[in-house]
């Protein structure tokens, strides 16, 4: 364990705590540091309670490579992040790797979606797994019910999904099994580095750690600076829809619609801009329903149970920010799209740099949100 500074109360400070900062909390605790986490109250907006909960890896990664990588590797550590869990707080996320469709309506669309893919293997430096376009007679041998505008879809053997809400939970049982301390009601509203380490100030009193991690969703826009850091932020808004639950029928997750362990069929994928998370764009829902029973016609029949908006965490460029501030030698800033696919990337690849105290180039340079500095110039 990594002894403390003079008052300091942990190794590390956790702002934020969703699924980006859960995990990352949880990773450091892994390697034995001394872990706060900082969050708001419950009534928070939360991405990490309202996602799609698919674990995709399928062309993530267009117009920067490294992104793909970091997404495969997280896809492949799943696994022993889902076994590691359930061993340490008796919790199953239900994650399976069956492998993900997206699906087509037209000839226009399958045309599209393969150059698309032909993009992103083309580039250098690019993560080497397989995808590959099925037509609708291949697809109908994985995927029974479809309806007759499907024209076929991409396929990768590298998606999967969870239950992200499971994972959430998982996530905070094994923060009492590791000592990490969260504090909800302690919303940052400041930080000072100070002798070494952090005072940060919070609406219920000052917290100090050696090292402080940024890790509050679209909140670090305005957290970064504190520390010398920059996190450009274009929240999005997003929309799911949920039926009642029927018995199995959808065994792989399409991009746009899957089949959760319970048996509810989760419908979305909508993206508009915007951060009130009180307005529901009814139109918006309309078209997703609509889209989801051309691709399965029985669809149709099942009643919506329960529809929800929630707010992106979203960069300015759409790829993950990890970054390390030099004006403020121990704050780190971790924020991303993505965060359930990414989590097993955050706790057991992120964490452990962030431990040592330095990113390491190679595998996260590629995400300094300098890359901003040089798109404007
Ligand atoms: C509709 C939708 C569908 C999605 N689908 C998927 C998907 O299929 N697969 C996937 O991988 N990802 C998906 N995502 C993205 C994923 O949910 C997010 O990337 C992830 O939840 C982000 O987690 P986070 O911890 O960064 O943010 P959040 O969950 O927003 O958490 C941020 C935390 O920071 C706290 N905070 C903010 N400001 C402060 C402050 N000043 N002090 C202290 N705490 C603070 C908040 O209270 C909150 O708890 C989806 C998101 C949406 C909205």
């Amino acid at each position: 364990m990594t002894p403390h500074g003079a008052g300091e109360e942990a190794d590390a400070a956790v702002v934020g705590g969703g699924l980006v900062g859960a995990c990352i909390a949880w990773g450091l605790a892994r390697q034995g540091q001394r872990v706060v986490v900082l969050d708001e109250g419950d009534m928070a907006v939360r991405a990490s309670r309202g996602n799609f909960a698919l674990v995709w890896v399928q062309g993530k990664g267009l117009g920067l490579p490294p992104y793909s990588r970091w997404t495969l590797a997280s896809s492949e550590a799943w696994p022993t992040l889902q076994a590691e869990l359930a061993e340490e707080t008796g919790e199953t996320v239900c994650f399976e790797r069956p492998g993900g469709f997206h699906v087509c309506l037209s000839e226009n669309e399958m045309a599209a979606r393969a150059a698309l893919l032909a993009r992103f293997h083309a580039q250098p430096g690019v993560a080497g797994y397989r995808t590959e376009m099925l037509d609708r007679t291949q697809l109908g041998r994985y995927l029974p019910h479809l309806g007759p505008r499907v024209a076929g879809a991409s396929y990768s053997p590298v998606d999967g999904h969870v239950n992200s809400l499971r994972l959430f939970r998982a996530l905070h049982k094994a923060f009492e099994r590791r000592r990490v301390s969260y504090r909800p009601s302690h919303a940052v509203r400041g930080i000072e580095q100070r002798a070494g380490g952090f005072t940060i100030a919070t609406t219920a009193g000052p917290v100090r750690a050696a090292k402080v991690v940024l890790a509050a969703g679209n909140a670090n826009a305005t957290l970064a600076p504190m520390v010398g850091l920059t996190a450009p932020m274009k929240p999005e808004r997003g929309q799911i829809i949920v039926t009642e639950r029927v018995r199995p029928f959808l065994r792989y997750p399409l991009s746009t619609v899957r089949q959760t362990d319970e048996g509810t069929v989760m419908i979305g994928d909508s993206r508009e801009e915007g951060t009130d998370p009180a307005l529901m764009n009814r139109p918006i829902n309309s078209v997703m329903a609509a889209r989801a029973v051309e691709i399965f016609p029985m669809l149709g029949a099942l009643q919506v149970v329960r529809s929800w908006r929630a707010i992106r965490v979203m960069p300015a460029d759409g790829f993950p920010i990890y970054d390390q501030s030099l004006a403020c030698p121990g704050a780190f800033l971790a924020t991303c799209h993505s965060g359930v696919t990414l989590a097993a990337a955050h706790a057991y690849r992120l964490a452990p740099m962030i431990a040592r105290g330095q990113l390491d180039a190679e595998e996260v340079g590629a995400f300094s949100a300098r890359r901003f500095d040089v798109q404007t110039q």
